[in-house]
């Protein structure tokens, strides 16, 4: 009898470790994203102008997003910038590391760029990098059993030069493995197009490159499915992980996925990425998505 109820008592922890269920915890503190923090960081995203990798601009977007860090009480020395050039242009990709209470040494990213091309980029990639920044204010507190490291990539418009450089540079020196990461969760490119309603979201799975990764990608993309429907009102397809900054630690095995607007704007890379051609309402709901995932992914406290 002992025997059967171990094992029933056993298969029950397993269920319930891997099934992903309803955790109010989770939603509590989804729901302290704000609409109108979206929006603000919108705005100042855009009055920082044409952000183009080693610009004045791209250096005062990095600063304003230090300066953020230290408002919601992140610490310099959790901070790391990684610099690096393109030619004669420099520029710097920001790291900042929340420490995990169970497994210290074992990271979960999430990034996105914040560098732009002939136009503000509110949408191509202010929109990520607004709802990291939440993300990092809300569970600034929260313990969560992986480290988490909240990243903000320059150089994306030119080829990924910024994430290949902190992959190359970061995650290994002299090719050897520094950072061992449980996955990368990349958002880009998640304003939706204004007027338009926005309410699916593409969860990208990786179904090229190394294929040794691509079926524990397709795993957390289910998770990241899963979180999106438990909370977020937003609908969910999958598309093909490709373009962004995920792809440089793709290159090198690692386990990604990641969010990118379902109807999709043909505004990027144009003057026109503007707040006023951005869904603010959509980035709210993929806030929501991506706070709760995030939670899932890092095993935050319940
Ligand atoms: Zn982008």
């Amino acid at each position: 009898m002992k025997k059967i109820t171990t094992i029933l008592l056993f298969s029950l922890s397993v269920l319930s470790a891997n099934a992903q269920t309803f955790i109010k915890a989770y939603q509590d503190r989804v729901n302290k994203l704000r609409k109108e923090d979206i929006e603000s960081n919108l705005k100042e995203f855009e009055k920082l102008g044409i952000k183009t990798t080693g610009s004045e601009e791209n250096d005062n977007a990095l600063n304003w997003i230090k300066d953020k860090y230290l408002s919601f009480g992140y610490s310099e020395d959790q901070m790391e910038e990684d610099p690096f050039s393109i030619g004669k242009f420099k520029s710097k990709n920001l790291i900042i590391t929340k420490k995990g209470t169970v497994f210290p040494n074992k990271y979960i990213i999430i990034c996105g760029h914040f560098d732009s091309i002939n136009g503000p980029g509110v949408n191509d990639n202010g929109s990520g990098t607004s709802i990291i920044l939440e993300t990092a204010r809300i569970l600034k507190d929260v313990p969560a059993e992986y480290s988490i490291k909240f990243i903000h990539f320059s150089g994306e418009e030119q080829g990924l030069v910024g994430s290949r450089h902190y992959v190359k540079n970061i995650v290994y020196k002299d090719d050897i493995k520094q950072l061992d990461i449980k996955l990368v969760f990349n958002l880009d490119q998640v304003g939706g197009i204004k007027g338009e309603n926005n309410d699916t979201v593409f969860c990208d799975e990786d179904r090229g490159g190394i294929s040794a990764n691509n079926e524990a990608s397709r795993a957390v993309t289910q998770e990241l499915i899963k979180c999106t429907t438990l909370y977020s009102p937003l609908k969910t397809d999958i598309d093909p992980a490709e373009d962004t900054d995920y792809i440089s630690f793709e290159e090198k095995g690692e386990v990604i996925t990641g969010f990118f607007e379902y109807l999709r704007s043909d505004l990027s890379h144009t003057k026109d990425d503007t707040f006023a051609n951005t869904d603010v309402m959509y980035v709210f709901n993929v806030g929501k998505a991506a706070i709760g995932a995030l939670q899932h992914f890092a095993v935050a406290n319940r």
